[in-house]
């Protein structure tokens, strides 16, 4: 049978839950009105009996409804009775005395339901009201897309992705662009392998994903994510245009994201450079020096020939794109590599695309969350924040999350429960739904 919350149902009538559970008692009916639900029947019937009653006393209601807008105070659906005390300023005795006429023999350990806590409260003449988690997960979502006022935006280093055909050199050409940068690194640096690199020429950092492209953009994608701002699309100059290479075309025109050609192993006594070029036409990536706004760097992996010039031009195309995010929000990234680590347990590398990231926040990633207890940067030093763009391998999460999975502070572990718990029973649904699915389909089989 449906049940109302005493709750609601005040709610609808514009009364109060205390003023509502006096008048049913009032009414004398069968209903145990110290029950936080009723009946959906019993609801109605109330409803129709009081109805009339508390139109005529709506104006002041509508007041006091004005004060509860005001005053009312966020609690969970099962709130500790101390915790409620602490909420409502008083004591736990306090709150104590006030369950027992309710028939609630509570210690100040013990939890009590909302519809509860809010008869409590208002004996205190304080409002209360639910924490509306639906609703802030939602708000979560917009808080993702928020636009943040362009005055708060600063640049941030461009995200590129390797591309390419099998041994059209995608491996050996981050390798080199590692190499070249490592010179220009402090000496003694280990790169530590945790998905991402960042690099830095000059003043400038450019921010490598390990992944090949076609993976890094399909599990991204599946997601509706996009970390990449640029992607070079690596092509064997003794080889050509080949079906990855279409593939990969495909990815990034499909996310909007702008290609740099590296024409590579341009060593090799084969290599034709101008027949790559040629190919590519067909694919609309028409070389500058042909007129076209494709940049096209010769280079070659095997001996650092070119790599310099590319990451110029990665930098320039960079610029062009007016890459900017606020760093002074609460973070929001993308998971991009996530493991379980047998001494550190699950580690996660995340990119930051909004906000700092910091040691002490709290996170949420799927069905997984956490205080970050400590980040490590793709040089294996220890980090204390990572900005926008910046890669990080984050320890103290409760789970391994998915890669391609947004993570995203929130304000306190309470809340990452909450949303993860809300995470977990969609899942739970979908894959209910899944099953039923399939048992209707075995039936009429049968049939
Ligand atoms: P991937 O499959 O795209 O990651 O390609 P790899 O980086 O594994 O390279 C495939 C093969 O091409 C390897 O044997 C490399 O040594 C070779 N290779 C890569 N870059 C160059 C280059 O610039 N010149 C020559 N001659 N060989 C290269
Ligand atoms: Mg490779």
């Amino acid at each position: 049978m449906t049940k109302i919350r005493v709750y609601e149902l005040a709610k609808e009538l514009n009364i109060t839950s205390k003023e509502l559970i006096k008048r049913i008692s009032d009414l004398d009916l069968d209903i145990n009105s110290h029950m936080s639900t009723v009946e959906k029947e019993e609801a109605e019937l109330i409803k129709e009996l009081l109805g009339s009653e508390v139109d005529s006393n709506e104006k002041n209601v509508k007041e006091d409804d004005n004060i509860e807008d005001i005053e009312a105070i966020e609690i969970e659906e099962n709130i500790v009775v101390k915790d409620l005390a602490e909420k409502l300023d008083v004591t736990p005795s306090e709150v104590i005395t006030k369950l027992i006429p309710l028939g609630i023999m509570a210690n100040q350990n013990q939890a009590i339901d909302f519809d509860t806590a809010s008869i409590v409260a208002e004996e205190f003449g304080v409002s209360i009201k639910p924490i509306d988690i639906e609703k802030d997960s939602e708000d979560i979502g917009i808080d993702l897309d928020f636009e943040d006022d362009s005055k708060d935006l600063k640049p941030r280093p461009p995200i590129v992705t390797v591309m390419g055909h099998v041994d059209h050199g995608k491996t050996s050409l981050l390798d080199a662009i590692r190499k070249t940068a490592v010179t220009e690194r402090e000496a003694g640096g280990i790169t530590q392998h945790i998905g991402a690199s960042t690099i830095r020429i000059g003043k400038e950092k450019i921010v490598f994903l390990d992944t090949p492209g076609h993976e890094a953009f399909t599990t991204m994608r599946a997601r509706g994510a996009q970390v990449t701002d640029i992607a070079i699309l690596v092509v064997a100059a003794d080889d050509g245009v080949m079906p990855q290479t279409v593939e990969a075309i495909n990815h990034a025109k499909a996310a909007e994201v702008p290609i740099v050609v590296a024409i590579n192993k341009i060593d090799k006594p084969t290599a034709n450079p101008d027949r790559i070029k040629q190919e590519l036409v067909e694919y609309g990536l028409v070389s500058e020096d042909w007129g076209g706004d494709t940049i096209c760097v010769p280079v070659s992996a095997r001996n650092n020939e070119g790599i310099d010039e590319l990451l110029e031009m990665v930098l320039l195309v960079a610029e062009m794109q007016e890459l900017k995010a606020n760093p002074d929000r609460k973070a929001v990234g993308i998971i991009v590599e996530a493991e379980l680590d047998k001494g550190k347990g699950p580690v996660a590398t995340a990119l930051v695309q909004k906000g700092t990231l910091r040691v002490g926040d709290v996170v949420v990633s799927g069905t997984s969350h956490g205080r970050v207890r400590a980040m490590i940067d793709d040089k294996g030093k220890r980090v204390k924040k990572a900005t926008p763009s910046i890669p990080v391998m984050i320890l103290g999460l409760s789970e391994v999350p998915e890669a391609g999975e947004y993570i995203y502070v929130v304000d306190n572990e309470k809340k990452a429960r909450h949303y993860t718990e809300i995470r977990k029973e969609k899942i739970r649904e979908e894959q209910m739904k899944a099953s039923q699915k399939v048992s209707l389909d075995d039936l009429f089989e049968q049939i």
